[in-house]
């Protein structure tokens, strides 16, 4: 324990919750610790990632162990990998779904996520998607798209509008992953009482099955995410890496 928290420290890394797993040394305790393939760490190493950051020992670790985590890490520290992964080895062989969800605030933070998850999955027969504008006479072909694909990344507008067209028929009742990217972004300025996001994200997570878990990552602390996931994350881990800024 005492040895676990001097590494934890020499890394930067502070966790705070009950029973943390500890952070990996190196990719390859993925392996020897969570059966994670050889192929799948190959891909990582071949990505030019020969040590995993801060982040990533910490939450790939609590992800692995089906640990629900608030991870907050500066800007460039490697969060879209410390979530892929762990989703890539979790959700195993090709059976569409989806089982995953990640939710960013912008469309182009859904591109570079999916960018990541497409070089990272080279190993795997998983599928990827990011929920595109929608015209009227493309929404059966949607439809089928998402319910092929293992993991799902959209902003929360794109996603509900999509849940919301009155033709389509997708479920979320496979999800067990739901990622909240940029956290932070999306609770910003969203107030208790009225906002689009906490909506949104209100009616994905009731249509998300009762054994759902949730990973939320953000590179500042800021108040609301701390409150919402007090309130919403049973067993929660707190991953801090760096200072805690705002
Ligand atoms: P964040 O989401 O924390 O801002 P990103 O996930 O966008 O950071 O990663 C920033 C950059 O670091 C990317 O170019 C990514 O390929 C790279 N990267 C991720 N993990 C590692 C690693 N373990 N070693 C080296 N580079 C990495
Ligand atoms: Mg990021």
């Amino acid at each position: 324990q005492e040895e676990e928290n001097r590494f934890r420290n020499e890394h930067g890394i502070k966790a705070v919750g009950r029973h943390i797993p500890p952070a990996l040394k190196d990719f390859s305790d993925l392996t020897v610790r969570y059966n994670v393939p050889q192929a799948l760490v190959d891909t990582v190493t071949q990505c030019g990632y020969s040590e995993p950051t801060p982040v990533q020992r910490q939450a790939m670790a609590c992800m692995l162990e089906d640990r629900q985590i608030v991870a907050c890490a500066p800007t460039g520290s490697g969060k879209t990998a410390a979530f892929i992964v762990p989703l890539l080895h979790t959700l195993g062989t090709h059976q569409g779904g989806p089982r995953a969800l990640i939710l960013c605030p912008t469309r182009e933070l859904a591109h570079q996520i999916y960018r990541e998850a497409l070089r990272l999955s080279a190993s795997t027969q998983l599928r990827v998607t990011v929920v595109k504008n929608l015209k009227e006479s493309k929404v059966k072909e949607r439809e089928a798209t998402f319910r092929k694909s293992d993991i799902v990344i959209s902003t929360p507008n794109r996603l509900c509008y999509l849940l919301n067209q009155d033709q389509v028929n997708i479920s979320l009742e496979k999800v067990r992953w739901l990622i909240i990217d940029e956290a932070d972004k999306l609770f910003e300025g969203s107030s208790e009482q009225e906002s689009d996001f906490r909506q949104q994200l209100e009616q994905i997570m009731c249509r998300c099955g009762p054994k759902r878990l949730i990973a939320m990552f953000s590179a500042t602390h800021t108040p609301p995410v701390a409150r919402w996931s007090r309130r919403h994350l049973r067993g929660l881990v707190n991953v801090t890496v760096g200072h805690r800024n705002a």
